[in-house]
């Protein structure tokens, strides 16, 4: 496994394989890796020639500085855990090889990119744009992988393929979960132990939320999984949004999509968790 740190060198390193016609498969992350990041990896390892991860904390996506600075960093058990898994290449580049000068492109895609994590997170997906476009660009992958976790953000990446030309499969891989149904995520590092032991709740208020779906409206179901959440002392509801997963927009009644997801954010103390859960598909 090779570990490089410029565009210039990953361009070098990959002009024998895409001579050869070798398929290469990119996975974007930010590092401090878990079995959900694993999943996507073993996935292109598997569907793929050649893999590339990419282990970079992109600074134009964060909008709140304290998270940008409290951002769980290690690239040393990241590379132990990427060569295990078989991956080929770790880009990992730091923030002046990335950006150069300072990215002024802006990418737009309403409503897409404006509602749920759009909204409370201006700029976020702009960024997301940004550096994805870049790894794009630079690796020249045949498929791309992706976290359902991050459920807007497959759809703001899908528009900003098809509206760039890009040509990229995006493979949407499924949200992997601790025994307890916490989605994996790289921020669950910051929890303390008792943030840990009630995080598991917000899981497993939305699941039993497709059962209550069952029997009672979308409000109805919107409101008993919020109040249900925020009883636990320790947690609040950012937003809770049940939309048509295709346009990312509220649905009232349940026969309104073929495709329905509820999207979530809750924060556990100071620590941001985002959710999801598939009512109909
Ligand atoms: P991140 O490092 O948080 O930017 O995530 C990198 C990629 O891994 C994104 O496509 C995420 O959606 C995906 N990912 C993060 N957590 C999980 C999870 N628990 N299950 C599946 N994919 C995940």
């Amino acid at each position: 496994m090779q570990i490089i740190t410029t565009p210039v060198a990953l361009d070098q390193a990959l002009a024998a394989e895409r001579e050869a016609q070798k398929t290469i498969g990119l996975v974007p992350t930010m590092g401090a890796l878990h079995a959900g990041h694993a999943s996507l990896v073993s996935r292109s390892v598997s569907e793929n020639d050649v893999t590339v991860v990419s282990v970079f904390v992109n600074p134009t996506q964060f909008n709140d500085k304290r998270d940008l600075d409290s951002y769980p960093r290690n690239l040393e058990a990241d590379c132990a855990l990427l060569e295990s898994l078989g991956a080929d290449i770790v880009f990992a580049p730091t923030v002046e090889a990335a950006y150069p000068e300072p990215d002024t492109r802006q990418f737009s895609y309403p409503p897409i990119d404006t509602v749920m994590e759009g909204g409370k997170r201006p700029g976020h997906f702009n960024g997301v744009c940004q550096i994805v476009s870049k790894l794009f660009l630079w690796t020249r992958p045949d498929r791309a992988y992706f976290g359902e976790k991050d459920f807007q953000q497959i759809a703001v990446i899908r528009n900003m393929v098809e509206s760039e030309h890009i040509d990229v499969d995006i493979v949407a891989c499924p949200i992997k979960r601790a025994d307890d149904g916490l989605a994996l995520s790289s921020r669950n590092a910051l929890l303390t132990p008792e943030q840990r032991k009630i995080a598991p709740k917000i899981h497993a208020a939305l699941a039993d939320s497709v059962a209550f779906a069952a029997s009672h409206s979308v409000k109805e179901t919107h409101d008993e999984t919020v109040a249900r959440i925020n009883a636990v002392d320790g947690l609040e509801v950012e937003y809770y949004e049940i939309v048509d997963a295709r346009t990312l927009l509220p649905v009232e009644e349940w026969s309104e999509s073929p495709w329905i997801v509820g999207c979530i954010t809750v924060y556990c103390g100071k620590v941001r968790l985002i959710d999801n859960i598939c009512y109909k598909k």
